[in-house]
């Protein structure tokens, strides 16, 4: 009975994420869905790309979080459009939420929005927000055992960003592994190795997203 329910969830959020995809594809907009846990560095990562791109690339910003706008703040520091969606103790975002504060953004305008979806490494990456595709992050410190105990986020995800590799000197983890189990369940997926903190990888990562939207 609760596997039916939870399927009927899935189902009607991803009608209204059709609606999404349609809004978006009018608008000329390429959507970004980055997950990741809590602290894992989304934030960082989006404020290091929007840096690098801003100059060339027109960025919005929708962010996640049960409560709080601080993530908010840092964004709209950077002069980029920003609306902040406290879900009020929802673990994940859905096409609904997003699709109820579009009008607050100017989306024609934008040739990038990215969702900073809420940190979780389970629900976030089943609910459909109507994106283009769907991105990880994944702080060393989490521990190299991460892609197998929560498969679905490294299957969903186009891409995944092991962030924080400037700590790998003062950790017992096997990056290599990280690399070696997202490939195996996911072999299409594109890995960068990136740390916000020495800006390492990130240039290779930005350039890759501007392939993805010229
Ligand atoms: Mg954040
Ligand atoms: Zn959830």
């Amino acid at each position: 009975m609760k596997l039916k329910v939870t399927t009927n969830i899935l189902t009607a959020n991803e009608k209204i994420a059709e609606g999404n995809e349609k809004i978006f594809a009018d608008a000329g907009v390429f959507v970004l869905n980055l997950m990741s846990s809590p602290g894992a560095g989304k934030t960082s990562l989006l404020e290091q790309t929007i840096i690098r791109l801003k100059d060339r690339v027109k960025v919005g910003v929708i962010e996640g979080d049960i409560a709080g706008a601080d993530d908010a703040m840092r964004i709209d520091a950077l002069g980029v459009p920003v609306v902040q969606i406290n879900t009020g103790g929802a673990c994940h975002l859905d096409a609904n939420m997003i699709n109820e504060v579009l009008g607050d953004l100017p989306i024609a305008d934008l040739d990038i929005l990215v969702i900073e979806n809420v940190g979780n490494l389970v629900c976030p990456a089943e609910f459909k927000l109507g994106e283009h595709m769907k991105v990880a992050v994944l702080s060393i410190t989490e521990g190299h055992d991460k892609p197998l105990k929560y498969p679905v986020m490294f299957q969903e995800s186009k891409a995944l960003i092991i962030n924080k590799i400037d700590l790998k000197p003062f950790l017992d983890v096997d990056v290599e592994k990280i690399r070696r189990d997202a490939i195996s369940l996911n072999p299409e997926i594109t890995i960068f190795e990136v740390s916000c903190k020495t800006g390492e990888g990130l240039d290779a990562w930005v350039a890759w997203i501007e392939t993805l939207i010229s």
